[in-house]
């Protein structure tokens, strides 16, 4: 049986004590759920209030970090300084390759140093609309993947997850079908991950799908062989939402 994985990712909302306020609020709604890996990501300032109130099963992850251990890097944070706070890291978020020039090269090496540190990666592909109109969702998409997984082991790669994230569906309120979201993962992601490694190591793998999940459209896509959960953004700031989102999973 298939593990989900649940993560909200926060992006830049909420302060520690809002943090704090929005996890007490959620948690009793989604500590019970069964099957499914469920993990808060709120942003940087507030891990540090919102890891303590997190029972066993719950996870907590960052939204993004420097590949390097330490050094003169104004204003970034590094896996060692997030390891023991934080289980998971958002990597290649589509917001961080649009808006900060996030690369496939840096993602690769956030990858790494992750995996160093014991992370788990959650790693975010997914072309944009004129990529996606110009028929090149396949092309972008096994670029993506291909480099972030360079140089990986197979049991490196086993400890990573996948978010397939089309940029033209995050924070639209459009998000893919679940069949066209499904045929991403099988054909491009699962199929090349079985060529780069093998099959075995492909059906392991955890493949969410990101973009405008929400209770409505949450049991639909869970429902799909190739989605193994979802990385959810705008939904992850409503504890009803979210819950509902989490049920989905659970109950698939
Ligand atoms: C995201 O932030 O990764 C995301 C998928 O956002 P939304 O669910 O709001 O589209």
């Amino acid at each position: 049986m298939r593990k989900f994985i649940i993560a909200g990712n926060w992006k830049m909302n909420k302060t520690p004590t809002e943090a704090v306020e929005l996890t007490n609020t959620l948690l009793p709604e989604i500590v019970e759920a069964v099957n499914v890996e469920r993990v808060l990501c709120p942003p940087f300032v507030s891990l540090a209030a919102v890891a303590p109130l997190l029972p066993e099963g719950i996870g907590l992850g960052a939204q993004n970090m420097h590949w390097e251990k330490s050094g003169a890097f104004t204003g970034e944070i590094s896996a060692p300084m997030l390891a023991g706070l934080v289980q998971y890291v958002i990597l290649g978020h589509s917001e961080r390759r649009q808006y900060f020039g996030e690369t496939d090269e840096s993602v690769n090496k956030k990858v790494k140093s992750a995996l160093a540190h014991a992370l788990t990666p959650i790693i975010c592909v997914g072309e944009n609309l004129a990529e996606n109109e110009a028929g090149q969702t396949g092309a972008v998409v096994t670029r993506q993947v291909r480099a972030a997984y360079s140089g990986l082991s197979a049991d490196e790669a086993l400890k990573t997850v996948i978010a397939y994230e089309p940029v033209w569906a995050i924070g639209t309120g459009k998000a893919a079908t679940p069949e066209q979201a499904n045929a991403v993962h099988a054909q491009y992601i699962r199929a090349l991950l079985a060529e780069l490694y093998s099959v075995e190591v492909a059906n392991q793998l955890r493949i969410q799908y990101g973009g405008s999940v929400t209770a409505a459209n949450a049991e639909a896509l869970m429902k799909q062989p190739d989605i193994d959960g979802a990385l959810v953004g705008g939904a992850s700031l409503k504890p009803a939402e979210f819950a509902a989102i989490v049920r989905a999973a659970s109950t698939s």
